[in-house]
């Protein structure tokens, strides 16, 4: 099979908001990438999106990419129109000021800066702290309270400002978001894939996950509901290519490595052995990483409900800032690799450890 990644959609999926709790402009916009190719699309009260190949075979399999990413909630807004925030999802607070944010309301969409108290004004010991989530608020240059509540309200969300651009000429893409609007990426593009020729045995549900960054909550609804045979989860997973980080604590991974195909109690040892052999069947290079619990990711949501699991990641660096790395070539790998893992599967196939 050949595949380029589809630059265009990729660029314009990581820029539509999709903050925890607030994903439907990007299920939409999936909704319509999808529609023609699948079988069926369906959706939930959460607002989880299931785009579904050959709806009647008995064997499940569902595929799952998280579309929220981190955001802030507006809690908030003072007398002088600064609009004070929640976050949505972990955030280190060092990487929060004087970043620029889209707010999110009925009234449309607003740029605004997260602001804080300069250095020069710090005493010496606040220089040394990350600073505190409450000190931090969004200001969008309101003159005050009156003009900021014609904009945005309490309960309004932002999302960081910063679009897809390509990083140098070595295959790596930038972008705010990429977690995990990447890994919805990938679920869509298996589905358009599979849908060329649905002479294969599974029956495929690919699901745009909501609420993830707050407790898998999309994925533990959407996995009770299908009740899927295998489930595969495709989130952003630490590359340890960078300054800084500790090979023998996170694994030997790196940006362009390959998939990440985690092992261990939260994985399905027959998924994780087809998911291998599959890559060297294709020649697709992948890497390891040991999972020694249940993984923080919509992988753990699905073992739950009972499924045969996997979890295959994309390097990432630089996870929850305002500047995601990834890199299209094991973007490609990934799509390449499961397309061929669904189509391999067949009737007589069990994935019982047992
Ligand atoms: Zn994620």
């Amino acid at each position: 099979m050949s595949y380029e990644v589809n630059e265009k959609f990729l660029a314009k999926l990581v820029s539509v908001p999709r903050a925890t709790g607030y994903e439907f402009p990007a299920q939409l916009e999936m909704k319509s990438y999808l529609e023609n190719d699948v079988d069926k699309i369906t959706s939930d009260n959460l607002g989880n999106l299931c785009a579904i190949i050959n709806p009647d075979s008995p064997f499940k399999i569902m595929l799952a990419g998280h579309i929220d990413q981190i955001g802030f909630q507006i809690s908030y807004i003072d007398d002088e129109g600064y609009l004070w925030f929640l976050p949505l999802g972990g955030f280190d607070t060092s990487t929060l000021p004087g970043k620029r944010v889209k707010v999110f309301s009925e009234k449309g969409e607003f740029l605004g800066v997260i602001g804080k108290k300069a250095i020069h004004l710090m005493k010496p010991e606040e220089r040394k702290k990350a600073p505190e989530m409450e000190k931090l608020f969004i200001d969008i240059g309101c003159k005050d309270k009156e003009e900021a509540l014609i904009k945005v309200d309490v309960g309004d969300f932002a999302v960081f400002d910063y679009g897809y651009a390509r990083l140098g000429d070595n295959g790596l893409a930038v972008a705010a978001g990429f977690d995990d609007a990447i890994g919805a990426f990938i679920v869509a593009e298996i589905m358009r894939e599979l849908a060329k020729d649905k002479s294969f045995y599974a029956g495929v549900y690919g699901v745009s996950t909501v609420q993830e960054e707050i407790g898998l909550r999309g994925a533990t609804v959407a996995a009770r509901n299908l009740k899927p045979d295998v489930g595969i989860a495709f989130d952003v997973g630490f590359a340890a290519d960078a300054p800084d980080l500790e090979k023998k604590a996170i694994g030997d991974t790196k940006m362009g490595g390959g998939p990440i195909i985690s092992i261990g109690p939260n994985l399905n040892p027959i998924v994780v052995k087809r998911l291998f052999a599959t890559a060297e069947k294709l020649g697709i290079p992948c890497q390891k990483h040991a999972a020694n619990r249940g993984t923080g990711t919509d992988a753990n949501a699905i073992q739950l409900a009972g499924a045969a699991t996997g979890l295959v990641s994309i390097p990432n660096r630089y996870m929850h800032t305002a500047s995601e790395l990834i890199h299209l070539e094991d973007v490609k790998n990934i799509i390449k690799l499961v397309v061929e893992f669904i189509k391999e599967i067949k009737e007589k196939d069990s994935f019982l450890p047992l």
